[in-house]
């Protein structure tokens, strides 16, 4: 696993720019959470540092190593959506294997990495089934189980959960801390539910308009927050 460093890092669509000179270090095995208002600039960040979004100023940092101009697969960062984003024409194995054969791995590899996350995911049973066939919660797993095949430098999920009903998104979230203390993956995990961000984060990115407003551990921000904006989102009720 890699440390991710943004240092300065800006973006801009045309005239309109949207992040302003964020810098973050994020540990090797944190779980980093962004939390901010709709349209702050959470999926943009995870965006650039995925690659699927140019980065306009700074510089972003995996393991140290600057990345700016590589491409997504050059960056080994897997990233998980709310809309799972699954080939509907393929089976959960093929879905999870896909990446893989792409990239040239032996089958016999592809075989136990894919055998190994459908059981840490409890998803063994449905590997010849289509995405169609199966419930919101196991194609959130399979999403899931396509990002840990690729064994990653790191992951970024978008809010996952949030197309699910809420028992299911409570189940998903503990299934998804204990993949992180098996793990030790770094995450930089986007939500707008606070008890997902105050349970699962080593600590939390409380954003506003394209900057960082306050970065701490989860009851630091709870119990100090720097702002009246950042008590909305963490802090306890005044
Ligand atoms: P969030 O994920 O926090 O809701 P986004 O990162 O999606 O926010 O968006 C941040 C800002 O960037 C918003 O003002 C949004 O309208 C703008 N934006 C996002 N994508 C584009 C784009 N492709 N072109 C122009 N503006 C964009
Ligand atoms: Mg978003």
């Amino acid at each position: 696993m890699a440390g991710i460093t943004l240092n300065k890092i800006s973006k801009s669509y045309g005239q309109l720019q949207v992040i302003h000179d964020i810098d973050i270090d994020i540990a090797s095995g944190e779980f980093l959470v962004l939390v901010g208002p709709s349209g702050c600039g959470k999926s943009t960040l995870l965006r650039m540092i995925a690659g699927l979004e140019d980065i306009t100023g700074g510089e972003l940092a995996i393991g140290g190593a600057t990345v700016n101009t590589l491409s997504p697969a050059e960056r080994n960062i897997a990233m998980v959506f709310q809309d799972y984003a699954l080939y509907p024409h393929m089976t959960v194995e093929d879905n999870m294997s896909f990446g893989l054969k792409m990239r040239g791995a032996a089958s016999d590899e592809i075989g136990r990495r894919v055998e190994n996350a459908a059981n840490v995911l409890k998803i063994k049973d449905f590997l010849k089934r289509r995405p169609a066939q199966l419930s919101g919660g196991q194609r959130q797993r399979v999403a899931m189980g396509r990002a840990i095949v690729r064994e990653p430098a790191a992951f970024l999920f978008d809010e996952p959960l949030s197309n699910l009903d809420a028992s299911l998104r409570v189940e998903m979230r503990l299934e998804i801390a204990k993949l992180h203390n098996r793990m030790k993956a770094t995450t930089v995990y986007v939500t707008h539910d606070q008890v997902e961000a105050m349970t699962l984060a080593d600590r939390i990115a409380v954003m506003n308009a394209g900057v960082v407003e306050q970065i701490g551990k989860p009851l630091d921000l709870y119990r100090k927050p720097a702002s009246l904006f950042v008590a909305r989102f963490i802090g306890s009720p005044t």
